[in-house]
């Protein structure tokens, strides 16, 4: 197939590159590398079956010839990128989402928006299923991201209902792994790059709030299942094996010998207390569970943040 990666130079969608064209597809990444990087995408630069080009996917999609599938992957994607880039995050879940299904539409391709377990905010409910409704601050800090991916959600399902066109919705919980920035501000890079520096680990608030991480190729396998799946509904892709701050602050400098032990920070504005996906759907619609473990990944990560030696 010839497949679209918005957002291909990213994190995510770089290794979604790669897996697609293991797979044997035709792959063109569009990147304005707003958070992206071209050392993300150098491993398959060369490959005969990708192609890449530079734009801004909020405003156009320059990509001539005809599509089969459009993965709707670009938008930053930290709570530092959200202050820092708000209208980026905005039109990047709004304009381009739009712009997407349009392009879905005329070529008859199937389209998957890159949506987020923070579309259920602070979340009232715990595991994250998905028939909970959320509970989002519409005006504060993260808004940027959560509101334009729940208006990308509605968007996405308009043009299912009222335009036949053949979509899918993942719900990405937090996901770690090699090609993060180690300055996105996100705590997965952040303790590792802290960890390598010999630095104190910086742990906002007391420390308690929960996450739950998921390696980057389960989340991609995940991703790559739903899209030939079925399945219209959105579908929660995480890692339910949860943790507070302070227990993968604890795991990070143990892991990599650090002694400076960790500091306190104060905790950002709205910043969800627990997150864990539920993931039965995607466990009886697409026969996927995650397979990395969180030992395994960790090192990944880590050797990866200390070969890249900005840290
Ligand atoms: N966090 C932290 N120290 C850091 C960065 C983040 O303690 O240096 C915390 C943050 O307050 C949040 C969790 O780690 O509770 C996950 O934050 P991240 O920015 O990775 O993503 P989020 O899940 O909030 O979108």
């Amino acid at each position: 197939m010839r497949i679209l990666v918005t957002g291909g130079a990213g994190f995510v969608p770089s290794h979604l590159c790669e897996r697609l064209l293991s797979e044997g597809h035709e792959v063109v990444a569009i990147d304005n590398f707003v958070t992206g990087h071209r050392r993300n995408i150098a491993a398959f630069a060369q490959h005969p079956r990708f192609s890449f080009i530079e734009a801004d996917v909020t405003r156009e999609l320059p990509v001539p010839g005809k599509l089969d599938r459009i993965y709707h992957m670009a938008s930053p994607a930290s709570p530092i990128d959200y202050v820092e880039l708000p209208f980026e995050t905005l039109y990047a879940g709004s304009d381009a989402t739009r712009l997407g299904l349009d392009r879905a539409r005329a070529d008859g391709a199937r389209f998957l928006l890159a949506s987020t377990s923070e579309v259920y905010g602070d979340p009232a409910i715990h595991p994250q299923v998905e028939s909970y409704w959320g509970n989002v601050n519409p005006i504060g800090v993260r808004s940027v991201y959560d509101e334009a991916k729940r208006y990308g959600e509605a968007l996405t399902m308009a043009y299912h209902r009222y335009h036949g066109v053949a979509t899918r919705i993942v719900r990405i919980f937090n996901t770690y792994g090699p090609r993060m920035r180690p300055n996105d501000g996100r705590v997965m890079p952040a303790f590792c790059s802290q960890a390598l520096r010999g630095e104190p680990l910086t742990v906002f608030g007391d420390g308690l709030q929960t996450r739950s991480f998921c390696y980057v190729s389960d989340l991609v396998d995940g991703i790559d299942r739903l899209m030939e799946s079925n399945l219209t509904e959105p579908c929660n892709v995480g890692n339910p094996h949860e943790m507070t701050m302070l227990q993968l602050a604890e795991y990070i400098n143990r892991f990599t010998g650090n002694t400076a032990g960790i500091i306190h920070k104060p905790l950002p504005k709205d910043d969800p207390t627990r997150r864990k996906p539920d993931i039965s759907r995607a466990s009886a619609e697409l026969g996927w569970a995650p397979r990395v473990s969180f030992e395994d990944g960790v090192s990944r990560t880590v050797d990866y943040f200390r070969a890249l030696g900005e840290v």
